[in-house]
């Protein structure tokens, strides 16, 4: 589902709207970025839009300019964040195989250490 006002439910939402505090790292009109709660790494931030999405299943072809900008936004904020050098994890989970527990759409970004392969 796809809405433009904010899900009364979701948690991204209401981090997106201001309704529950986050570390924010950046934001602007359609984005936001912030540090993850529980990280797995030297650094963990999500990138998400602002507006709800729920998964990537979810995205559709009017979504493709927010899609590359998500992606340019966690590519810029990896290398303020030091990963220029070694790199990070650029991970979307989706749905339950895919290990998504928050169901509106989001960029981890790990990095800081170096991460296992495949994943369990
Ligand atoms: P998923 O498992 O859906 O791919 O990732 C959801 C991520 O959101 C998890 O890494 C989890 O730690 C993080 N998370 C869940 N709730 C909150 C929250 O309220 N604030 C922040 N900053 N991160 C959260
Ligand atoms: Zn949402």
């Amino acid at each position: 589902m796809i809405t433009f006002a904010g899900m009364s439910d979701c948690i991204f939402c209401k981090i997106a709207s201001g309704a529950i505090p986050a570390q924010k790292l950046d934001e602007d009109d359609e984005i936001l970025a912030f540090h993850d709660l529980a990280p797995q790494g030297p650094v963990h931030f999500l990138v998400i839009p602002k507006k709800h999405i729920s998964n990537i299943m979810e995205v559709e072809p009017t979504d493709t300019l927010l899609l590359g900008r998500l992606l340019n936004k966690a590519q810029a904020l990896a290398q303020e964040q030091g990963c220029t050098e070694k790199g990070a994890r650029f991970v979307i989970n989706c749905k339950s195989d895919g290990g998504q527990t928050v169901d509106h759409l989001h960029i981890h970004v790990i990095g800081g250490r170096p991460l296992g392969w495949p994943p369990g």
